[in-house]
C-alpha cells in the first residue's frame, strides 16, 4: 500500500509499504481521506517535536472498514461501511475507570502522535474496534475527515456550558477556530463573533452566518461590544497567546469564562485582576472524550454543508509534500487542506 512517510524533517515521501493485519479486536479501515492538522505540519519541520522522521502520521480521517480482527462482531461494524476513528487509544485495563474522560487516561496513545504507530496518511489503518465510528452513508466520506478538529471543538465549547442565548466570542479563525463556530452553533448559540486577522479566513467564517471581527481595527472588547450589543459571556481563545488572551478577557463580562484550547505558546503573561478581581473564569481545553467524539460525529452527517465550507482544498497523495510545505510556510489556505487516498483522486 501507498504510505506518506516523513524521511527527514520537511520531506514526505510517498512510499511502498506493507499493508497491516488487524489483530484480535482491530479493524483495518481503507483511508478515503486525511486531514493535514496544524500538529502535523508543525511537526513536519521538527519544530514542535512532536513527530520524527520516520514516522507516518495522521489522526484526521474516514474511510471504509476493509478488514476485521478476531472478536470484532461484523453486526456492528460491517465490511464496506463508512467509518472514521477516534484517535486517542486508552489501555484496555483503563476503559471503564476512565470513561468518560478518555483523554485522561495515562499510558494513553494518540494514533498519528504515537511514532511507532502506523497512522493515517495511508492507503490503510489499523485501529482498535471500540475506536471506529460509522459515519451517515448519505454523508460524502472525505467529509469525515473534519470529525476530529470538531470533536476538539465540542470539548472545548462544551467546558464552557453556554446557553444558547448567551453571546461568544472566538479568537482565531483557522481550522480549530472554524470548528469552534459550528461546535457553538450545535449548542443552540447564534449571537457569535469571531477575531482573525486574516481576510480570507474571516471571509470563510462569515459564510458560515456569524460576525468576523478584525483585530487589527481596534480594541477587541470595543469591536465585540458592538457587533454583539454586549460583552460576551464566554470566549474560546483558539490562539493561545498572551494578546489573544488579553483580548478574550477584555471581551467578555465579569464573571465569565475563557477557555484556552489553543496552543500558541508554553508561557503566557496574563492580566491578573480581569480573572481575580472581575471573577473571570480560565478553562484548560485539549483533545477530547469519546463522547465529544461520537457527538461531533453524529452532528456532521446533518450539517454536510456547513462543514464542507471548512474544506479549502483536496490533495493526492503526490500533492502531499507542497501541500504541507505551503501551510508550514503559512502559505496555506483560509481553511483544511485533505489528503485523498480514494483512487479516483480529486484535483487539487
Ligand atoms: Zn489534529
Amino acid at each position: 500500500m501507498r504510505a506518506l512517510v516523513l524521511t527527514d524533517f520537511h520531506q514526505l515521501d510517498l512510499v511502498e509499504v506493507e499493508r497491516p493485519d488487524p489483530g484480535p479486536g482491530e479493524v483495518l479501515l481503507r483511508i478515503s481521506a486525511t486531514g493535514i492538522c496544524g500538529s502535523d505540519f508543525h511537526g513536519f519541520t521538527g519544530e514542535n517535536g512532536r513527530r520524527v522522521p520516520g514516522q507516518i502520521m495522521g489522526h484526521e480521517s474516514s474511510g471504509t472498514i476493509a478488514g476485521l480482527g478476531e472478536g470484532v462482531d461484523p453486526a456492528t461494524l460491517p465490511l464496506g461501511a463508512p467509518a472514521t476513528f477516534n484517535p486517542v487509544v486508552v489501555p484496555d485495563a483503563l476503559v471503564e475507570e476512565y470513561r468518560g474522560r478518555e483523554h485522561h487516561a495515562p499510558g494513553k496513545q494518540v494514533i498519528g502522535v504515537a511514532q511507532h504507530l502506523q497512522a493515517s496518511f495511508a492507503d490503510y489503518v489499523v485501529v482498535p474496534a471500540r475506536n471506529v465510528l460509522l459515519l451517515d452513508p448519505a454523508m460524502p466520506l472525505h467529509l469525515g475527515a473534519l470529525i476530529e478538529p470538531l470533536a476538539v471543538a465540542v470539548h472545548a465549547a462544551g467546558l464552557a456550558h453556554p446557553l444558547p442565548e448567551e453571546r461568544a466570542l472566538v479568537v482565531g479563525g483557522g481550522p480549530i477556530g472554524q470548528s469552534l463556530v459550528l461546535a457553538l452553533q450545535r449548542l443552540g448559540l447564534s449571537e457569535i463573533a469571531l477575531s482573525e486577522p486574516d481576510p480570507q479566513r474571516r471571509e470563510l467564517v462569515a459564510a458560515l452566518g456569524v460576525t468576523v471581527l478584525d483585530p487589527s481595527e481596534g480594541p477587541l472588547a470595543e469591536q465585540v461590544l458592538e457587533a454583539l450589543g454586549g460583552p460576551a459571556d464566554l470566549a474560546i481563545d483558539a490562539v493561545g497567546l498572551s494578546p489573544t488572551m488579553a483580548d478574550a478577557l477584555a471581551a467578555t463580562r465579569l464573571g465569565g469564562r475563557v477557555v484556552l484550547v489553543g496552543m500558541g505558546s508554553p508561557r503566557l503573561e496574563l492580566p491578573a485582576f480581569a480573572i481575580s478581581t472581575e471573577e473571570r473564569t480560565v478553562i484548560g481545553s485539549f483533545t477530547y472524550s469519546a463522547q465529544d467524539f461520537a457527538d461531533a460525529t453524529a452532528w456532521i452527517g446533518g450539517h454536510v454543508e456547513q462543514a464542507a465550507t471548512l474544506v479549502s482544498r483536496v490533495v493526492g497523495p503526490a500533492g502531499a509534500q507542497e501541500a504541507f510545505t505551503a501551510l508550514a510556510t503559512g502559505r496555506g489556505p483560509a481553511g483544511k487542506i485533505l489528503v485523498s487516498f480514494d483512487e479516483e483522486e480529486v484535483p487539487a
